[in-house]
């Protein structure tokens, strides 16, 4: 299929009546001059609301439960209501009701079990992308473009690691060409929930928390498309989260590269597996703001000019870390190989590791990983490391989750002495200890591990140094030594 556009709508762009309407317009709009498919979050604050039942229901608290329930239920009803004729609502009512009702069956069954299996979550939590299609597809039919809602159950298939399963290209773009494909050139528009997938043998994973832009990805890869857009709350991928740092700047161009550390770091305006499916094809993905769609927003591109590649052009954060610290306990044990044996264990745990730095002649080395993962890294090391930690040859492994990891990202770094400097300035500048620094040798990105509270001061401070902002950077003045005021 020539020219295909794939466009995704994140849980914003689709968090009520009024904006799917806006969704539709600008889905009919694309859809009126190309081949169009698009990739659907739930509506905003469902995924969180579909976990927390389950919470409940392991902890056997049917109350809050059904609190819950009833909240759900209500959200989807009304956006039905409030988005379609009267004449669909009794279907459509019909067809949620049935999507919720498997819900409900899966979670009566773990307040039955007080048990939480990560294979029935991930089933279950799909329900919101399920039922925000539904209503999509419904209300693009009946404003005239044919539309119908896909399970990405039936075209994304994965790997079994539920709650963070990775796609198996091959097959997925054999039943996009089954499944999808033969929509489109039906002439009605595929509607593919984002977030889920499935094993080859038809059990229900997730692609991680915000893996509706990977969804996407995974699905323009498959179809060859010849470009991605995915719609956002946002004007576009920024020198900064806004939220923290209010005179961010919108970025015009950044590099698949650019984009997938920044958002490895923490930048939630991209899923961070959401590019590598696109690197091969090279296929153009466009972030752009369903609040603003007239915003060029920012293109995501291979290389950039010479003119923008300069110094450092983004930074971000995430306080969703621990820091994992070991220490060899004497000098006559190999610091090298308890690091390689460390590693392996994080490896075959699928544990990922933000950032790993080791200094000084004890041998103490750290790695930071997600907070989501602390748990399982922790019982990987302490496994591994068994016998070393119980002869106590290796200090007992410590963890800090009072860290947060804080990222300066730029092509343009590569090769400008002086930058890893004025960012550290920038931090000590307003009291913030750095507790933990890395650097890989593509000098793309230049991690720092700080204490978590003083995260945002951090943020702040190398977005100003940098010159990031839309204001010019403040001028910093430093006395003379000799003749510093009393
Ligand atoms: P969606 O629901 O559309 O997927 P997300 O909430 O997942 O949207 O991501 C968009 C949010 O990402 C923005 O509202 C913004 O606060 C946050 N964000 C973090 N870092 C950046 C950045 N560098 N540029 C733009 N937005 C960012
Ligand atoms: N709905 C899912 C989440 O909230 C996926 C997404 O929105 O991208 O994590
Ligand atoms: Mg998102």
């Amino acid at each position: 299929m020539t020219n295909l556009l794939i466009m995704k709508f994140g849980g914003t762009s689709v968090g009520s009546a009024e904006r799917m309407r806006v969704a539709a317009e600008l889905t009919a709009r694309e859809a009126g001059r190309r081949p169009v498919a698009i990739v659907v979050s739930a509506m905003s604050k469902i995924t969180d609301l579909l976990l927390d039942t389950m919470r409940h229901a392991e902890g056997g608290d049917r109350a809050g439960m059904e609190v819950n329930l009833a909240a759900l239920r209500s959200r989807h009803a009304d956006a039905c209501r409030q988005l379609l004729p009267e004449k669909r609502h009794a279907a459509v009512l019909a067809g949620m009701h049935e999507i919720l009702g498997e819900f409900e069956r899966i979670v009566n069954g773990m307040a039955m079990l007080n048990e939480r299996p990560p294979r029935s979550v991930d089933e279950a939590v799909a329900v919101g992308e399920r039922l925000s299609a539904l209503l999509l597809a419904e209300h693009l039919s009946v404003s005239g473009t044919p539309a119908a809602a896909v399970n990405a159950a039936t075209v994304v298939v994965t790997d079994a690691m539920f709650g963070n399963a990775s796609p198996l290209m091959e097959p997925t773009r054999a039943r996009a060409a089954a499944v999808v494909a033969p929509l489109m050139e039906k002439g009605i528009l595929p509607v593919v929930t984002g977030f889920n997938g499935a094993t080859a043998d038809g059990r229900p994973t997730t692609l991680g928390r915000g893996g509706s832009d990977f969804s996407a990805s995974i699905l323009a890869a498959a179809l060859d498309a010849a470009e991605l857009w995915i719609w956002t709350d946002v004007d576009g991928i920024m020198s900064a989260d806004p939220r923290l740092v209010p005179d961010a700047q919108v970025l015009e161009e950044v590099t698949y590269a650019e984009a997938a550390e920044l958002a490895y770091a923490g930048a939630k305006v991209l899923h961070p597996r959401t590019l590598a499916p696109l690197v091969e094809k090279r296929i153009p993905v466009w972030s752009k703001n369903s609040f603003a769609p007239e915003k060029p927003g920012t293109k995501i591109v291979p290389a950039l000019g010479d003119a923008e590649a300069v110094g450092t052009r983004a930074v971000t954060s995430t306080s969703k870390v621990a820091l994992l610290s070991l220490e060899p306990a004497s000098a006559e044990v190999n610091g090298v190989q308890v690091m390689a044996r460390a590693l392996e264990a994080l490896a075959r745990a699928n544990v990922e590791v933000l950032v790993f730095s080791s200094s000084s002649y004890r041998q103490n080395f750290c790695f930071l990983v997600r907070e989501e993962e602390l748990e399982k890294s922790v019982q990987a090391l302490e496994s591994a490391l068994a016998l070393e930690l119980a002869h106590g040859y290796v200090h007992p492994i410590h963890v800090n989750r009072d860290v947060g990891l804080l990222a300066a990202v730029g092509e343009g770094m590569q090769g400008k002495p002086g930058l890893a400097a004025r960012i550290f300035t920038a931090i000590s500048r307003v009291h913030v200890n750095i507790i933990a620094i890395a650097q890989g040798s593509s000098e793309l990105t230049i991690a720092v591990v700080v204490r978590r509270g003083g995260l945002e001061k951090a943020v702040q401070a190398v977005h100003a140094e940098c010159g990031l902002g839309l204001r010019p950077p403040v001028p910093v003045f430093r006395f003379p030594m000799e003749r510093r005021p009393e």
